[in-house]
C-alpha cells in the first residue's frame, strides 16, 4: 500500500520511506531505473508479505505496468503473462481461454511476481507452489540487462530462480504451465480435532485438495476438501469467515479467565456451523475475502512432522496464550526442485499461525517458532519468521549454488536492503 512518499505492507507491520517510488511503462524504462534509481532496489508486488521484504528508503519498484495476458497456446495449455497481473485478474484472463490454475492459495489479491517470490501455495499433497507452473522467465538483472531463462535451455537458472525473493532481479514475465477449466466439489465439515490427529497422512492425502483449521479452545476442527468433478455447477455460499473471526475474538475477550466455558460456547457455536457442500468453477473456489487484519507464521515441516508439531502447537497455544484467538491453518504441499523453495525435495505439511494485528505476535510466535525448527521446519519467506542467513544455509541443500547464481545476476548488489543482507548473508 502507498501512501504519499511512504509504503507499508498489507498487515501494516512495515513501513517504509522510500527515496523514491517509480512504476516503469516499459522494459527499457525499467532496466534504466534498475541502473540509476537510488538503492537498495526493493519490487513490490501488492505487499501482502509480513517480512520487511520489500522496505528501502531507496527505491521501491512496482511492476504494475507488466501486467496481462500476453500469449497463449491452446494445444500445450501455457501461457505468457505478465508478473504484475494479480492473481484473481490472471484466474479470470486464463478461465477465459479455456486455461486454469491447478490450484491457488487463500487469496487472490497478490501480484504473480509477488506470489513467486515467495513461493505462495495452497493445498494438496500432490499440487506445487504457484512458481512450479514456470516453464521461463524474462528477468532484467542488476545491471539492467533482459534475459530469457527457459526450462529446457536453462533449467538450472529456472531453478535458482524460480522464488527468488526479489533479490536476483525484476522478473517481468513468466510463461506458466496450466490445465484445462476443470470444477471443483468442495466440502467444509465440522469434526473433533483428534479424529484428524489420528488419521492425518490419510486424510491429508484423501483428497486432490485437504487443509483444516483447528479453532482454539474448541477441541474441533474445520476440514475442507475438494476434488475435480463433471457436476453441475451450484452456488458458493456466502463467506462467513470475518464473521466467525468477530466472535471468536468477542469471546476470548469476555471469557479470557474461564477457558472452559470458553471451550463450551465455541463448541456449541461449532456445532450448529452449517455443513458446506458445492460444486463452482474452479476459480470460485479455493480464494476467500480477508478483512481482518492479522500478523502470520508459516513453517513448512516435512510431512511426516505435521501431527506431532501441530499437537505441540496447540498445547502451546492453550496453555501460554489465552489471548490468541485466530485458527491454526494446516495445509499439505507438493515437493519440488526449485533451491530456494521451502518444499525443495520433501512433501510438506505446512502450519500457519496467525494474531490479531493491534496485539503483539512475538511472544506466541517465538514460542512456536522454536517447535516449527526443531521439527525441521522451513519458513514461509514472506510470514513472520526469526531466521537469518546462518540458520537458512543449513536447511537449504543448494544455498550456496543460489547465492553464486545471485552474484551473477546482481553484482554490485542493486536488490540487496539491509534486511536482504542478513537474510541472505551478503556483505555490504
Ligand atoms: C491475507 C493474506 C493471505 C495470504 N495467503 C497466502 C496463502 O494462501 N499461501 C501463501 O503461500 N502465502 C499467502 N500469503 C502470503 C503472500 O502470498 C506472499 O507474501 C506473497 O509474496 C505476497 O505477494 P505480493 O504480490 O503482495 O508480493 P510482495 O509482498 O509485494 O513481494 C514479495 C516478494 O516478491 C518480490 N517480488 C514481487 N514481484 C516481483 C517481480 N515481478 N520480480 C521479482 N521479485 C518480485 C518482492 O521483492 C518481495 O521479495 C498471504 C498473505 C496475506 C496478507
Amino acid at each position: 500500500m502507498a501512501i504519499g512518499n511512504s509504503w507499508q505492507n498489507w498487515a501494516g507491520s512495515v513501513t517504509a520511506t522510500p527515496q523514491l517510488k517509480s512504476t516503469p511503462q516499459t522494459i527499457d524504462q525499467l532496466s534504466a531505473a534498475i541502473r540509476s534509481s537510488p538503492g537498495p532496489i526493493r519490487i513490490v508486488g501488492t505487499g501482502h508479505s509480513f517480512t520487511p521484504l520489500v522496505k528501502s528508503d531507496g527505491t521501491i519498484l512496482s511492476l504494475d505496468n507488466f501486467s496481462g495476458l500476453i500469449s497463449h497456446d491452446k494445444e500445450t495449455l501455457q501461457a505468457r503473462v505478465g508478473t504484475g497481473t494479480k492473481i484473481g485478474a490472471l484466474a479470470k484472463l486464463l478461465h477465459g481461454v479455456g486455461q486454469a490454475l491447478p490450484n491457488m492459495g487463500d487469496i487472490d489479491k497478490q501480484a504473480f511476481g509477488g506470489g513467486l517470490g515467495t513461493a505462495t501455495h495452497g493445498s494438496g499433497i500432490r499440487l506445487g507452489a504457484y512458481h512450479t507452473q514456470l516453464t521461463a522467465m524474462q528477468v532484467v538483472d542488476g545491471r539492467g540487462k533482459v534475459h530469457e531463462f527457459s526450462k529446457e535451455t536453462t533449467p538450472d537458472l529456472m531453478n535458482a530462480m524460480g522464488a527468488s525473493l526479489g533479490a536476483f532481479g525484476a522478473v517481468t514475465a513468466v510463461t506458466i504451465q496450466n490445465m484445462e477449466n476443470y470444477r471443483l466439489h468442495r466440502r467444509r465439515w465440522v469434526e473433533p480435532i483428534a479424529n484428524v490427529l489420528d488419521q492425518f497422512e490419510k486424510r491429508m492425502t484423501a483428497y486432490r485438495s485437504s487443509e483444516f483449521y483447528y479453532i482454539p479452545f474448541s477441541g474441533q476442527a474445520l476440514f475442507l476438501s475438494s476434488d475435480i468433478t463433471r457436476a453441475v455447477s451450484t452456488v458458493r455460499p456466502p463467506e462467513e469467515d470475518d464473521s466467525a473471526l468477530v466472535t471468536l475474538k468477542r469471546l476470548r475477550s469476555y471469557l479470557l479467565h474461564f477457558p472452559w466455558l470458553r471451550r463450551k460456547l465455541i463448541g456449541s457455536a461449532l456445532a450448529r456451523f452449517p455443513v458446506e457442500d458445492y460444486v463452482e468453477d474452479w476459480l470460485r473456489v479455493y480464494t476467500s475475502e480477508r478483512n481482518v487484519k492479522f500478523n502470520e507464521m508459516e513453517y513448512h515441516l516435512p510431512f511426516e512432522e505435521g501431527a506431532g508439531t501441530l499437537r505441540k502447537i496447540i498445547t502451546l497455544l492453550e496453555r501460554n496464550f489465552p489471548n490468541v484467538y485466530f485458527p491454526i491453518e494446516v495445509r499439505v504441499v507438493a515437493a519440488d526442485d526449485v533451491w530456494l523453495s521451502p518444499f525443495y525435495k520433501r512433501p510438506t505439511c505446512s502450519i500457519a499461525i496467525h494474531h490479531d494485528s493491534r496485539e503483539d505476535p512475538q511472544p506466541y510466535f517465538k514460542a512456536a517458532e522454536a517447535i516449527f525448527r526443531a521439527a525441521g521446519g522451513r519458513p514461509h519467506w514472506g510470514k513472520m519468521h526469526n531466521l537469518t542467513a546462518a540458520e537458512l544455509s543449513k536447511i537449504y541443500p543448494r544455498w550456496a549454488d543460489a547465492m553464486a547464481v545471485r552474484k551473477e545476476m546482481d553484482p554490485e548488489n542493486r536488490f540487496v536492503s539491509p534486511y536482504i543482507a542478513q537474510l541472505l548473508g551478503i556483505s555490504l
